[in-house]
């Protein structure tokens, strides 16, 4: 299974869960505390993002950056996909 991982702006992030409800892995949650607006914000919950992009796609404030464990020689071809040497 390919891995990858996220980091989500929290100081953007208004706490609307729509990438939480996305993931098809279960991998983000609601932050117990909150950023600067006085929102919960989505937190990685689970180590087992597959970096399938779901979140970044439907987050209106693209607050999401989506990164995904490649193979040096070879880089992702999605513009929202970040590469990261495995
Ligand atoms: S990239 Fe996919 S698997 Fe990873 S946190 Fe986002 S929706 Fe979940
Ligand atoms: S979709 Fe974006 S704004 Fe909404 S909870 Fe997720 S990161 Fe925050």
């Amino acid at each position: 299974m390919i891995s990858g991982t996220v980091t989500i702006a929290t100081e953007i992030c208004k706490g609307c869960e729509l990438c939480i409800v996305s993931c098809p892995q279960d991998s983000l949650g609601l932050s117990p505390s909150i950023n600067h607006k006085g929102f919960r914000f989505a937190q990685l919950v689970q180590d087992n993002c597959t970096g399938c992009t779901n979140c970044a796609l439907v987050c209106p404030d693209s607050a999401i950056t989506v990164y995904r464990e490649t193979k040096s020689s070879k880089r992702a071809s999605n513009p929202l996909v970040a590469s990261q040497a495995a």
